[in-house]
């Protein structure tokens, strides 16, 4: 797969391409518990469309729980989510909607996500994978759904394979598909839960760089919960460093990885490295 320019490190390339884009994700005074236990403690994140944000923290924190809420896979106790200015899950007047409807207007409102254990269908091949959803969930024609395909199958170097089965694929092979899959129709935002902790080590790289080339190429807001601290630095704009449900510190990546000023964010780079 061949290398775009990295978009992280240079701050005037990333304001001007950020300037005057709309917000993506805007999350307010996100409160979440299970049970007893406060698992988001007042959240407040604003995504912009094309911008990279990677999600830090220790395991606990509640990376995956703000990326579930994001995604309606969880509800929540108190605040609001806004995905593309809409509120997703709840009605005009703030009543939650059926799982069917909000599962609809998931795919409307355009949420991808990607999962660290892959979630792509076992018996779909891997262009099945990405045209049939395109096709069932947003309509396209049969001819577009497969042109975008063969599109994205080339662009993350699985042309070649694009007619066989996950099970048959790589660890990273069948990643970079349900990578694919997730951007294919273009959702306002896309989140990764940890899209690399699942692999083998020498997978992890293939993937790092596909996303890497979507996310340049595609110009996606993203949300990427990730432990590759060299990775974050290079593609994302922000780094958001969550501990116990609440945001610590957040800032541009550069700063935030060369100079943090959080004691706990201290700590966590300190321990990764
Ligand atoms: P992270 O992704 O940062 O590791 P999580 O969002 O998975 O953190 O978890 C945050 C906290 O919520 C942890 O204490 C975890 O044990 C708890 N938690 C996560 N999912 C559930 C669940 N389905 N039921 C009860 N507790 C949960
Ligand atoms: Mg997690």
């Amino acid at each position: 797969v061949p290398k775009p320019a990295s978009v992280g490190r240079d701050p005037a390339a990333r304001a001007a391409r950020l300037a005057g884009n709309n917000i993506a994700v805007e999350v307010k005074g996100l409160r979440k518990s299970y049970g007893a236990q406060t698992v988001l403690d007042g959240i407040d994140l604003t995504v912009r469309a094309g911008e990279v944000v990677a999600l830090l923290g220790p395991s606990g924190s509640g990376k995956s729980t703000l990326l579930r809420c994001i995604n309606r896979l969880e509800g929540w106790e108190d605040g609001t989510i806004r995905v593309g200015g809409q509120s997703l899950g709840t009605d005009e007047n703030g009543r939650p909607l059926s799982p069917r409807l909000t599962a609809q207007m998931r795919a409307s409102v355009g949420v991808g996500m990607v999962f660290q254990q892959f979630n792509l269908f076992g018996h779909l091949t891997a262009r099945e994978n990405i045209a049939g959803p395109l096709r069932w969930v947003q309509g396209l024609s049969r001819f577009d759904a497969d042109r975008r395909c063969r599109d994205l199958l080339e662009r993350i170097g699985l042309a070649h394979r694009a007619d066989a089965l996950p099970r048959h694929l790589s660890g990273g092979q069948q990643q970079r598909v349900a990578i694919a899959r997730a951007v294919a129709p273009a959702p306002t935002v896309l989140l990764l839960d940890e899209p690399t902790s699942a692999l083998d080590p020498e997978l992890v790289g293939e993937v790092l760089e596909v996303i890497r080339r979507l996310a340049v190429e595609e110009g996606l807001a993203m949300i990427i919960s990730t432990h590759q601290l060299r990775f974050a630095g290079d593609v994302a704009d922000r780094i958001v460093f969550l501990s116990g449900g609440v945001i610590v510190e957040e800032g541009p990546a550069a700063q935030i990885l060369s100079a943090p000023s959080h004691p706990l964010t201290v700590r966590f780079l300190s321990s990764m490295t």
